[in-house]
């Protein structure tokens, strides 16, 4: 028991600090006198204070001597005023005493994947009478393994620990049980338990803390259940900014493609209008189309190379043959109107006024026009050419077996196949084909001989 190891210790102290008055000490003067015999009778060192890990005592002793006596280096000892000095004590293991448990309460070592039911079932228990016997269970469920529980195998109760300030009998009192029933329950007089010692209260049960652990489960639960929704909750939202981020990712990279769809396009066309406007292209095209008037001219002048050579022959046969008179041109042609307003006549049918007409024969009837001056069909009838022929841009109708020739034109307003009727525009005077001076070249073919048109029109 603490207490009797304690008085022990103090025994032997007493001992100690009276055996030097009593042996004599190695090395000192024997004793001789009367004064000096009384004097050695007389402890030398008297005991003022003694702490767990100090003495302090009163000595005539020099420290060093002291150290010997007490077997301490001589650094040890702390002189303090009025002769007495300090010493440590050397260390002494605190009192030992296991806490009293009755010993029908019995521990339990709790093996993996047990909880309190299963340990309160095991021992036909109640949770709760369980509980009173581990009052220190913070929670009905947080058991781990290798902890201990203590298990009633006799008695029910509560198993209290006596705190500090506390008795046996005060808890007894405060708890309402049974003095006689307690002491029998524990095997022990409740007067002898003393702070630290465990005491069982028969037939006393914990309702409040069972209930304030089940409490606390319920609202742990809860919490639980609150987390993991919380937690749900944020998955949930991170897979929808997930979702939304990709959708905008694959809307960006398909803006990107229409971006550089749409690029590429301007792109080519830009380069289709820099080609466009290019010298280069608009030198090819004047190239083309003097090209064109060349070998249109060059058709024209063997044509007209071959009416000269027909009408030659034929004038020659005339004058060998009979005189006869030319056939009077009639019908188809009658109701010719001017082909142009305001026209002035520059050359006429056969006239040889200009070196080409010299060459050429002249078939038709120049008229000057300002360029871009409107040129009208001078007979209804269908266009049966419109573009570069023998006359520069020439537009040809036909109509009841006669053709008129419009030559010269800067542009034609008709197509190849279309009807028009009198007085219809077909274009503009111009000086396209071999020309010195914008004007309308007018010919009228009736039978598809061509005749003077002048005699023709009104
Ligand atoms: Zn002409």
């Amino acid at each position: 028991m603490g207490h009797r190891s304690f008085l022990t210790r103090s025994l032997l102290l007493a001992a100690f600090l009276l055996a030097p008055s009593a042996t004599a000490q190695p090395g000192l003067p024997a004793l001789s006198g009367p004064a000096e015999r009384l004097g050695a009778a007389l402890p030398r060192v008297h005991l003022v204070r003694e702490d767990p890990a100090r003495l302090v005592v009163v000595t005539r002793e020099a420290p060093a001597q002291l150290a010997r006596r007490y077997g301490v280096p001589p650094s040890a000892v702390t002189p303090l005023p009025g002769g007495q000095a300090e010493l440590p004590l050397p260390p002494v293991a605190p009192p030992v005493r296991e806490p009293f448990r009755p010993a029908s309460v019995v521990p339990h070592r709790v093996q993996p994947g047990e909880t309190l039911d299963t340990v309160a079932a095991r021992h036909g228990l109640r949770v709760v009478e369980l509980l009173g016997a581990n009052l220190d269970r913070p929670s009905l469920d947080d058991l781990r393994a290798g902890e201990t529980l203590w298990i009633p195998t006799a008695e029910r109760g509560l198993l209290v620990r006596v705190k500090p300030g506390q008795t046996a009998l005060s808890l007894i009192a405060g708890y309402g049980a049974d003095l006689a029933g307690t002491a029998q329950a524990n095997g022990v007089l409740p007067t002898t338990l003393e702070p630290g010692d465990f005491l069982l209260l028969p037939g006393v049960t914990p309702d409040t803390l069972h209930e304030r652990l089940l409490d606390r489960r319920e609202a742990e639960e809860a919490a639980r259940e609150k987390a993991e929704a919380r937690q749900r909750e944020r998955e949930r939202l991170e897979e929808k900014y997930a979702r939304q981020a990709r959708y905008e990712a694959y809307l960006a990279a398909q803006q990107a493609r229409e971006r550089a769809r749409l690029q590429e396009k301007y792109d080519r066309y830009a380069a289709y209008l820099a080609w466009k406007t290019s010298p280069e292209r608009q030198q090819l095209n004047d190239r083309y189309e003097r090209q064109a008037q060349y070998e249109a001219a060059l058709a024209a002048q063997a044509e007209a190379r071959r009416e000269r050579e027909r009408r030659q022959a034929e004038a020659q046969a005339a004058a060998r043959s009979a005189p006869t008179v030319r056939p009077a041109v009639a019908g188809p042609v009658a109701g010719l109107r001017w082909p142009v307003h305001g026209a002035r006549v520059t050359s006429r049918f056969g006239e040889e006024d200009i070196d080409y007409h010299k060459q050429v024969f002249h078939g038709g009837v120049d008229l000057a026009a300002p360029a871009g001056t409107p040129v009208y069909a001078a007979a209804g009838g269908t266009v049966v050419e419109s573009g570069y022929g023998a006359y520069g841009l020439n537009v040809l109708t036909g109509g009841g077996g006669t053709t008129l020739v419009y030559g010269h034109l800067s542009r034609a307003a008709v197509q190849a196949g279309q009807t028009v009727a009198s007085g219809d525009l077909l274009g503009f005077v111009g000086c396209t084909g071999i020309c010195t001076g914008p004007h309308l070249h007018f010919e009228v073919r009736p039978g598809g001989q061509a005749v003077d048109p002048l005699p023709l029109l009104p």
